[in-house]
């Protein structure tokens, strides 16, 4: 009797449902082919410490044939349902990698941190651990330049789980920054136990840092919460100056944001880095 309702439902299925279903069905396709077809690319955001470029954030990009670039914030959901996040997550680690590997033999790219965006999926397979490792062995890259950005509602996954991985990559220099802080879940007792650099405050709260005071009071709680940690904070989606000022002020550490520079390709943020180095 249900199985009937299901099926009645699944015959007058709403058109525009519809469509999205087989739009959606069209651009996993499209991916799964992108993949091969080496459609992605990795670009790079400035992370700011005490002026100085310490670091980039590693940032996917899709050049789509016909669509031109699409958004992580639009395709890494799709590939996560679809568990072709796997595949964009090993290539992304392979490549972040690479990166690092070429940049280590330069006197100040040679000084760079890389970090890399890590999705739930990708955390929680069996052979995540091992890709991280092979990813490094396979470009010579040095572990202790590697971040693995990390956010709050995986790691409440599997507490345990969460921990040996975390445990085992640090053993070899890796380090972890929890991302988009402030907009999940983590207990105060449960930040304690994880082996953390880094908070990232979220960029929903540096928006409106200066004018909103909800903003400002939990940008300014984040700050003190991982300074009492012992973790470094890092500010996202720094915009003006006066919102780095801002968060100066209140003991922000870090900053990454369009006030310097959006994310780039590979040899615009070398040039970037370089010319600010004064290189
Ligand atoms: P995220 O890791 O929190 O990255 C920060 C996002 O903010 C990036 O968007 C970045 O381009 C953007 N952003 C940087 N500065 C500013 C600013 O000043 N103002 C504003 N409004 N935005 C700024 P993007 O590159 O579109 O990435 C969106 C999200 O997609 C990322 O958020 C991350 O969660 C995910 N993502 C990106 N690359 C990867 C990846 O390689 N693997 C995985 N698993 N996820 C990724
Ligand atoms: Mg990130
Ligand atoms: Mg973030
Ligand atoms: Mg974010």
């Amino acid at each position: 009797e249900a199985k009937a309702a299901g099926r009645d439902t699944l015959r007058f299925f709403d058109p525009q449902m519809q469509a999205a279903v087989s739009e959606r069905a069209a651009l996993e396709a499209d991916l799964r082919a992108g993949l091969d077809a080496g459609q992605l690319e990795l670009f790079y955001q400035p992370k700011v410490d005490q002026g100085r470029i310490t670091g980039a954030e590693a940032l996917v990009r899709w050049r789509h044939p016909d669509r031109g670039f699409i958004s992580p914030a639009e395709f890494i959901p799709l590939a996560e349902e679809s568990g072709l996040i796997l595949r964009v997550g090993e290539w992304v680690m392979r490549s972040a990698c690479a990166q690092l590997a070429q940049w280590s033999a330069h006197p100040v790219l040679g000084e760079l941190t890389v970090a890399v965006n890590v999705s739930p999926r990708q955390f929680h397979e069996g052979s995540f651990v091992p890709q991280v490792l092979e990813a490094l062995a396979a470009s010579g890259a040095d572990a202790r330049r590697l971040r693995l950005e990390l956010t709050e509602g995986m790691l409440l996954q599997d507490v345990e789980d969460t921990i040996a991985k975390m445990v085992q990559l640090r053993g070899y220099g890796v380090g972890f920054s929890l991302d988009d802080f402030g907009t999940g879940y983590s207990s105060l007792a449960y930040l304690k136990r994880l082996p953390l650099h880094e908070l990232k405050i979220d960029k929903s709260f540096v928006r409106d840092v200066l004018t909103d005071p909800n903003d400002a009071v939990i940008a300014r709680t984040i700050v003190a919460l991982g300074t009492s940690l012992g973790l470094r904070v890092v500010a996202e989606g720094v915009e003006t100056e006066a919102q780095r000022a801002f968060l100066e002020r209140n003991g922000c550490h870090a900053w990454q944001g369009y006030l310097l520079s959006p994310p780039l390709q590979a040899a615009a943020f070398e040039a970037l880095v370089l010319k600010r180095a004064g290189v």
